[in-house]
């Protein structure tokens, strides 16, 4: 049997989620007739203590018409550069939305108050116009670190007084959630734009909701219907969600728990490395430079034990704990990765 930590997108949704996407009622999204659409976007919007809320096909559309609606051709973005929106996203905002990326290097993700500040253009003709700043709380590339809500507030207040709007990529904001306890509109009070992603740990076959003032939702429901996103009987695909977050908080404290185990039954293998901050949430990061091969070697030996972790880059191997992968999933794919690393130091 697979034990697959590929990502939290292989969740599959459970027996009584499909159910309660069967009983779901519904009507045509795009004109906001979805009754379980809108109770969606209520709750989310709620949850995250902003105006108002949009349902999305997916993160990556959220992320997309954040950016559209915050900033006109010629702008420049603030990311970090281990972003999905710098990395993975297709360089939308460059394609469709004419604007520039500014990627600060970070080790982990998360740049400093200091780093944001030196990136913000000092007004003038022959520059870039600053538009916005996005944090990824938590970081998805660089091992599902948590952002500190005092460093967010810092640099939302930052944003601000220099003209900038502040967004917040919460694919994996409720991961940070259970992992702190700070609620989600702690997290994303006094942001432009935030948003979650359904289909992660949440555990949904597809969606996200993008939340913000009610008139960043008009913007962000033009944007929406431009790029061909409204949809029509998404009550489906909202059930999911709504059943998500009544069911499924618990499982994300596990899967930031089995994440935690899984760091602790292999802190100690022969050549792996972690960065201090590993195993904040469900997302364990470890350098396999040290046993002399690449990420992905190691992740093709791993796989031929039945462990699917992915390679990220030439040196890190990301390990995501899901709703598909058990305690005794976990325990296993420790042994696994632990057995790997000895046979590759064995070698050395
Ligand atoms: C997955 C992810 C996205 C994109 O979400 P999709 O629903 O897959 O499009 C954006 N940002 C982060 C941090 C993610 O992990």
């Amino acid at each position: 049997m697979m034990i697959d930590l590929f990502s939290d997108t292989q969740t599959r949704p459970t027996p009584g989620m499909r159910e309660a996407m069967a009983r779901a009622e519904v009507g045509d999204e795009q004109s906001g007739s979805d009754p379980t659409t809108n109770a969606l976007c209520e709750r989310v919007a709620a949850l995250l203590g902003l105006e108002d809320g949009v349902f999305m096909p997916s993160g990556t559309m959220c992320n997309l018409v954040s950016i559209l609606v915050q900033t006109r051709a010629g702008d420049e973005i603030i990311v970090d550069d281990q972003s999905h929106i710098y990395n993975t996203e297709a360089a939308g905002a460059a394609a469709i939305g004419g604007v520039s990326v500014r990627a600060l290097p970070t080790r982990v993700g998360l740049y400093t108050l200091a780093q944001a500040e030196g990136a913000i253009r000092v007004p003038q003709r022959t520059a870039p116009r600053s538009a916005l700043i996005s944090i990824e709380q938590t970081t998805s590339f660089s091992g599902g670190t948590v952002w500190d809500l005092g460093t967010m507030r810092a640099i939302r207040d930052l944003a601000h007084a220099h003209g900038l709007k502040a967004h917040i990529d919460g694919a994996r904001l409720l991961n940070a959630v259970v992992a702190t306890g700070i609620p989600a509109d702690a997290y994303a009070a006094g942001f432009d734009s935030a948003w979650i992603d359904l289909s992660k740990g949440l555990g949904c076959p597809v969606g996200a909701v993008l939340c913000g003032s009610r008139d960043f939702v008009t913007e962000a429901w033009r944007w929406k219907y431009r790029l061909g996103g409204a949809l029509r009987q998404s009550g489906v695909l909202a059930a999911a969600g709504l059943y998500a977050l009544d069911h499924h908080m618990d499982q994300l404290a596990e899967d930031n728990a089995n994440a935690r185990r899984l760091h602790a039954a292999i802190a100690d293998a022969p050549g792996l490395a972690f960065d201090e901050t590993a195993g904040q949430s469900n997302i364990l990061c470890f350098s396999v430079a040290g046993l002399g091969v690449t990420a992905s070697a190691f992740a093709a030996a791993c796989l031929a034990e039945e462990v699917r972790v992915r390679a990220i880059g030439e040196e890190m191997i990301r390990a995501t704990a899901s709703l598909e992968v058990d305690r005794a999933g976990i325990a296993r794919a420790g042994e696994v990765i632990r057995a790997v690393a000895d046979d590759l130091a064995a070698r050395r």
